[in-house]
């Protein structure tokens, strides 16, 4: 993609800055109109806050209940349509509420039917009340003395960064360059003020490039605001970011199918209890904090949260070394009114600024609703340029990789229609072994990763384009050695980059371990 950069220089309807859910939504749907887009990540794709979320698609249980409607009518449709486009990855989860009596009942039951009604024919499933003796049967590590009865309903469960991956491989069969580890700079400006363009530095090389587009969109999350003060040093503060942490736990401490949503911790929060790939993910927390970072820390306070909650409801108390693997995610959320405001409260709905030099800022919103998000913008943009309208095609644009009837037994499940050809590659010599022994990987899917998903460094591979790193970190730190080899393989590297990506690795994911 470089390469053709370098040869065919032109003038691109959309240059996307920031490779994460936004971005990669806007991706889609501006090159399912047949617009040029070329989108550049200053690190990896998702490597900050999208390869860091629940894994929830969801409308958001919680938006109903602060009687945002609106919101949770656009997540739940968003929701119906990505199960439809990504079968390979969204999965359908069934979650119960433990109620604490008759009042709880009801209240969820009513609140969770029209949660239902709110999406219509694109409902995953019917809510109902259970009974407790049926809340005990199905969540056999619930402590019964805590509960009066259950509610089920039903949201969707998906893999970040697999959703991320092959979303920008979709939108790159329709033309886009995609490009990660290109940091945008600076912002190309002509003599009216008008954004023209883009400097940027290829991070491998530190080969700059200045690159024209029309429409230049700053997709970069809680990074958003550095790239405002690029275009105008007075630009206010937009981004108020707010932390939360996950835990991921040994599938002992919740063996069934069902998630748990527990729907008021004790400072009001909702905590997911959501069985994620043979392991339990445990979150989140909503911590105010001051600093962007593209890997925030967990404090000691929001794990030992997670912690005691969860200790209340189940039958054994998850203790820190119980925990496979730590990771907190940073919420872009809009700042406009944070004073005197919690940060649950402050609005989850997404936001379009325009600045006089023609930039497009996206900030807000969640994956749940990455597509229309990027219908939003690019609809934004063709008023801004004065294009003719293109309509929208993202809506049912199956995700590369589409498969119905996933077995979800199958290790490479989460490749969806590639797995025939990730299984072609484990044909090569020695290719089929597998690394280590806790993951079922195949030494294939990091000479697939590195020539069909763009994975330049082992933690690409261990971390995102498979998710090692948070199913538990200590046992994919062993792994980074094996992975750092084939890659540099198969990259042309020496054995300086192998030991550089090992050490990286580790000094990384040290920060994924409670000692
Ligand atoms: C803890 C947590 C849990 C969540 N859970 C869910 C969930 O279950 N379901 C759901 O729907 N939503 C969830 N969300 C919301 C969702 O994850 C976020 O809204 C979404 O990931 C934000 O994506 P983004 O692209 O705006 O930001 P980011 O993911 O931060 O991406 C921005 C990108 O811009 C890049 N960038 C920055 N500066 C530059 C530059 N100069 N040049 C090039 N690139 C640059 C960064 O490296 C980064 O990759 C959760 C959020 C959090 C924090």
């Amino acid at each position: 993609m470089l390469a053709e950069i370098r040869t065919n220089p032109k003038v691109y309807d959309f240059i996307i800055i920031g490779g994460g859910a936004t971005g990669i939504g806007i991706a889609l749907d501006a090159s399912s109109r047949g617009y040029s887009v070329l989108l550049l990540e200053k690190s990896d794709f998702t490597k900050s806050t999208s390869s860091k979320s629940t894994k929830l698609v969801h409308g958001g249980v919680r938006y109903l209940a602060q009687g945002n409607i609106g919101l949770v009518r656009e997540a739940v449709v968003e929701r119906g349509l990505l199960a439809q486009n990504a079968p390979h990855l969204v999965k359908n989860q069934t979650f119960i509420i433990p109620t604490h009596n008759f009042y709880d009942e009801l209240l969820y039951t009513v609140g969770l039917t029209l949660y239902d009604l709110l999406a219509g024919t694109l409902s995953l499933g019917s809510s109902k009340r259970i009974s407790k003796k049926k809340t005990l049967e199905r969540i056999s590590t619930i402590n019964s003395n805590k509960i009066s009865a259950g509610v089920e309903y039903h949201d969707g469960q998906f893999d970040d960064t697999r959703l991320a991956i092959n979303t920008l491989q979709s939108a790159e069969e329709m033309g886009a360059l995609v490009i990660n580890y290109c940091t945008v700079n600076a912002l190309l400006k002509n003599e009216a003020g008008k954004i023209t363009g883009v400097k940027f530095t290829e991070e491998e090389s530190k080969e700059v490039f200045e690159i024209k587009g029309k429409q230049v969109v700053n997709a970069t999350g809680v990074f958003a605001d550095d790239i405002l003060q690029m275009d105008s040093p007075n630009a206010r503060k937009t981004i108020a970011p707010s932390q939360g942490v996950h835990l991921v736990l040994d599938k002992s401490f919740l063996p069934g199918n069902d998630a748990i949503m527990i729907p008021k911790t004790d400072d009001g929060r909702v905590l997911f209890l959501v069985p994620w790939y043979n392991k339990i993910v445990v979150g989140t927390t909503d911590t105010p904090i001051e600093e962007e970072s593209l890997e925030p820390i967990a404090l000691d306070e929001e794990i030992e949260f997670i912690l005691s909650t969860t200790a209340r409801y189940l039958t054994k108390a998850p203790q820190r070394r119980d925990v496979l693997s730590v990771f907190a995610g940073l919420r872009p959320l809009a700042a406009a009114k944070r004073e005197g405001k919690k940060t649950k409260e402050i609005s989850r709905s997404h936001k379009i600024i325009t600045s006089e030099s023609g930039l497009l800022t996206m900030i807000g919103g969640k994956w749940t609703t990455y597509r229309k998000m990027g219908q939003d913008l690019v609809d934004k943009a063709e008023k801004l340029q004065s294009w003719e309208h293109i309509a929208s095609k993202s809506e049912h644009l199956k995700i590369h990789g589409y498969k119905l009837s996933v077995d979800y037994k199958n290790p490479l499940c989460f490749y969806g229609s590639d797995d025939a050809k990730v299984l072609e590659v484990a044909k090569e010599k020695g290719m089929s072994e597998m690394i280590g022994t806790t993951f079922n990987i195949m030494k294939a899917q990091v000479v697939w990763a590195v020539r069909n998903e763009m994975a330049r460094t082992a933690e690409d591979f261990l971390a995102r384009r498979t998710r090692c790193q948070l199913l538990d970190a200590r046992e994919s730190m062993k792994m980074a050695p094996q992975v750092a080899e084939i890659m540099a393989k198969e990259l042309g590297k020496d054995e300086k980059w192998q030991s550089e990506q090992v050490a990286n690795y580790i000094s990384v994911t040290s920060n994924y371990i409670l000692e």
